[in-house]
């Protein structure tokens, strides 16, 4: 690809940033690489058909419209999904490269599929993504340790937590750990670790019911020693969900291990019913914080060691390694995407990494602060306490004028602080409808335009919740 188009979906990236937001962002298009121009179509790439469909259905009209802007020849945008073999150029495979869920140490490590459907097959692994290229600081400490433990257990220890429930904000490393478990726990040969991202979970379930042999499935599934589902919080459909907590009690009852990866507590898990939420809380739940500075070092210096092996004259002066550990945000996708421009940028011009190099290439993965995850319960708090009402206030079908501003501004906040969608919001309000937190939601958005210290309000209380 030549330099200026990379500079160009640079930029592309930026509008789409500013217009759809950071948090929508970072959930939808943080992992959208840019493949190929060529004709006037675009072509993009995204690692699960789960992204790609959602973007074409959502956004494929905002993503084209930010590209023409950029450049008026681009009438079309072609969205693909990228095998993990084809990521990102930073990290290069390790020599002994296992194949995808396929034979680790000559044992075979897929699950017998008579019928042939694909349904158990496994999600595709990233074969960089293990234990060792995985950098330990205070914020994953203890979900490394869990997981190392989990991996490395003997087919006759005891189980300590089941199950294993990791959950953290995008490009955490939640996956990465995952992964990790797979491949080692497979390389150790003591049970068998089946990775599945729940969209694999949900399509080779549904895939199954239609071939009608859900019975073969989930026999399957039972018959290996370590379950790992990445992504729970897209695992949609009450049948699925049903499925999915059978097989979490006959997993957990039988002493095997599940692994669990999710951007939410389970408590959290809004369209779980209560039963699977306890029984996903009931073993050991870890959160993994954001990447402090010192980690993001770590990760960045172990990353340009690992480009060397394949791109030796590519070098990044360490006040560099600073500079873009210090600004670029706590998201892990985010460093690797900094380090492929400045690589991309070096190999393409041949110029050596500097920091105003660095400052230019970067510049649009800056953020002056992460914005932090917050809760709903946390806003409802600090509302709350803000105008001296009480929780209960603030949920009631109360309708006073000293309770309804409170109300409005906690669904305001809810809705432009987390990624909770209206109804979530309106259920947590008390069980109101999506259409009363739309509502609220247009009239603070309102009154911030001429009402002066309300506006200064709100900014006080997004600061506390951020904080
Ligand atoms: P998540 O699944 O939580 O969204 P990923 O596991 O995909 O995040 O991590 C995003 C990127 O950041 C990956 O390239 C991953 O290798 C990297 N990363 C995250 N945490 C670490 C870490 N502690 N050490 C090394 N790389 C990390
Ligand atoms: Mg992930």
């Amino acid at each position: 690809m030549v330099n200026a188009e990379l500079e160009g979906w640079t930029r592309v990236r930026g509008r789409l940033r500013a217009e759809v937001g950071d948090d929508i962002y970072s959930s939808w298009f943080a992992r959208m690489d840019l493949e190929a121009i060529e004709d006037g179509t675009v072509r993009l790439s995204v690692p699960t058909r789960f992204l790609k469909s959602w973007i074409q259905s959502h956004y494929a009209e905002r993503v084209l419209g930010c590209w023409q802007a950029e450049d008026q020849k681009v009438g079309h945008i072609e969205i693909i999904v990228r095998s993990a073999i084809l990521r990102s150029t930073i990290m290069p495979k390790p020599e002994t490269a296992i194949p995808f869920n396929g034979h680790a140490n000559g044992r075979s490590i897929t699950i017998g599929d008579p019928d042939g459907h694909e349904a158990l097959g496994g999600s595709p692994l990233d074969a960089r993504l293990t234990f060792e290229s995985f950098m330990v600081g205070r914020s994953n400490m203890l979900a490394q340790a869990a997981c190392k433990q989990v991996a490395m257990a003997r087919r006759t220890d005891p189980v300590m937590f089941n199950p294993l429930y990791l959950h953290a904000g995008v490009g955490l490393g939640k996956t990465h750990l995952l992964q990790a478990i797979t491949w080692a726990g497979n390389a150790a040969g003591e049970r068998k670790v089946l990775y599945l991202t729940a969209e694999k979970f949900m399509y080779g379930f549904v895939s199954a019911l239609r071939t009608q042999t859900a019975l073969a499935f989930k026999d399957a599934l039972r018959g290996i020693g370590v379950l790992v589902i990445d992504d729970l919080q897209f695992l949609h459909g009450k049948s699925t969900q049903v499925e999915f907590c059978h097989t979490l009690n006959a997993m957990v009852d039988a002493g095997r291990q599940v692994v669990i990866g999710c951007d939410r507590p389970p408590s959290e898990l809004e369209s779980f019913d209560d039963r699977t939420k306890s029984r996903l809380g009931s073993g050991l739940v870890v959160e993994m914080g954001s990447l402090g500075e010192e980690l993001r070092f770590e990760i960045l210096k172990a990353r340009v060691m690992a480009a060397r092996a394949h791109h030796p004259s590519f070098d990044v002066p360490p006040p560099v390694l600073a500079y873009i550990a210090r600004t670029v945000t706590h998201n892990g996708r985010d460093l690797e995407g900094a380090l492929n421009r400045l690589l991309a940028h070096n190999k393409l011009t041949g110029q050596s990494v500097t920091l105003e190099m660095a400052e230019r290439e970067v510049r649009d993965l800056i953020r002056p602060q992460e914005p932090k995850r917050v809760k709903v319960e946390d806003i409802q708090r600090v509302v709350c306490h803000q105008y001296n009402i009480s929780r209960s206030d603030m949920l009631s079908a109360r309708r006073t004028a000293n309770i309804v501003r409170p109300r409005q501004i906690a669904m305001y906040l809810a809705k432009t602080l987390t990624l909770r969608s209206l109804p979530e919001i309106g259920r947590r309000f008390g069980g109101r409808d999506h259409t009363t937190v739309l509502h609220a939601v247009r009239k603070i958005e309102g009154l911030v335009g001429s009402d002066m210290a309300l506006a200064e309000d709100i900014e006080v209380l997004k600061r506390q919740l951020q904080e």
